[in-house]
């Protein structure tokens, strides 16, 4: 597994709270989707991705 920082989309921010979720993984589908130039280090206090999870 390729070492990633931990990353979100800025258009997180437009979805509900409870929804928005942060990736650490370069295979997880619907972090791969976020475009790069969406793309912001860190968590902002997200939850991690399922798909992240899944993919430990
Ligand atoms: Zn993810």
């Amino acid at each position: 597994m390729a070492e990633v920082s931990t990353f979100y989309s800025v258009n997180e921010a437009k979805r509900p709270a409870s929804e928005r979720r942060y990736h650490d993984n370069d295979k997880c589908g619907p972090g791969s989707e976020i475009k790069l130039e969406d793309r912001q280090v860190g968590t902002n206090g997200y939850d991690r991705s399922k798909d992240c999870q899944k993919l430990d």
